[in-house]
């Protein structure tokens, strides 16, 4: 009863038979919610995400306007029912923490000096979660911002890597979160190379920090194309068809 419980096994596959390099099945929508000026849906794994974006729009509260940029405002919320127990609605510690992440990392490939004194509003709302939603969080509000039409260098994929069972793991689940030995979320943009997100939860060794690091920003550029499909989609759906001139 009180075995250790092993999160990588003999064959080296991990609790959700994944192999350390591979990312959960990761599926991305773009302009999901008529009502919003952008959004987005993904599903990454278990965990399920909508994004909205509104904006550029007036700034409320109206003393947080910048005479020479938009602001960024990002609401991160778990919905009551999308964990094994009930989450307590409203804002919390945690919340506030990746509201505050997810808007530093979309700052810096919005251009804001387009829209002085507005805001630009980003709620991202999980319906369920099973680890890893801030990454899947910025991944679909990035998508958002740019369905709204919103001007920006880039989209911002993020994906996190950690370590489990002594082994540097990518895409962390949720038992691995639990019980395993660390969690490096990152968020990078492929087109200048920058990482804009970067927090890391237990430990590493630097040969290990490495490794995590680089197996994060290679997933993001999987993810980077899967969300620029997901613009596509939406944008030119009738790729098939013949419809060459
Ligand atoms: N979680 C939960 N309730 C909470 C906070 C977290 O059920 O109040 C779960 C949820 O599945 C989440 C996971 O714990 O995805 C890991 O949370 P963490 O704070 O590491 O953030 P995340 O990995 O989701 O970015």
């Amino acid at each position: 009863m009180n075995e250790k419980i092993r999160l990588i096994n003999d064959d080296g596959l991990r609790v959700d038979g994944r192999k350390p390099d591979e990312l959960r099945p990761i599926k991305i929508e773009a302009g999901v919610l008529d009502n919003a000026d952008g959004s987005a849906y993904v599903e990454w794994g278990n965990n399920k995400v909508i994004a909205a974006v509104y904006g550029p729009r007036e700034v409320q509260p109206k003393y947080l306007q910048n005479s020479a940029k938009a602001i960024v405002q990002v609401n991160y919320n778990m919905a009551a029912f999308s964990g094994d127990d009930r989450i307590r609605p409203g804002p919390n510690r945690r919340a506030t923490e990746i509201s505050k992440i997810t808007a530093e990392a979309l700052e810096n490939v919005i251009l804001t000096n387009q829209f002085p004194r507005t805001s630009i509003d980003v709620f991202i709302e999980i319906l369920e979660a099973d680890a890893g939603t801030r990454c899947a969080g910025l991944t679909a509000a990035s998508v958002a911002v740019a369905d709204a039409g919103i001007p920006m260098i880039d989209l911002v994929p993020s994906c996190a890597a950690g370590k489990a069972d002594d082994q540097v793991v990518l895409d962390v689940g949720k038992l691995e979160d639990n019980i395993g030995q660390a969690d490096l979320p990152v968020a990078y943009v492929p087109r200048t190379g920058e990482i804009v997100l970067l927090q890391m939860d237990g430990h590493l060794t630097r040969d290990e920090f490495e490794k995590a690091l680089n197996m994060a920003i290679e997933a993001c550029k999987d993810i980077h194309a899967l969300q620029q499909e997901a613009l596509k989609s939406r944008y030119s759906p009738q790729k098939e068809g013949g419809d060459a001139e």
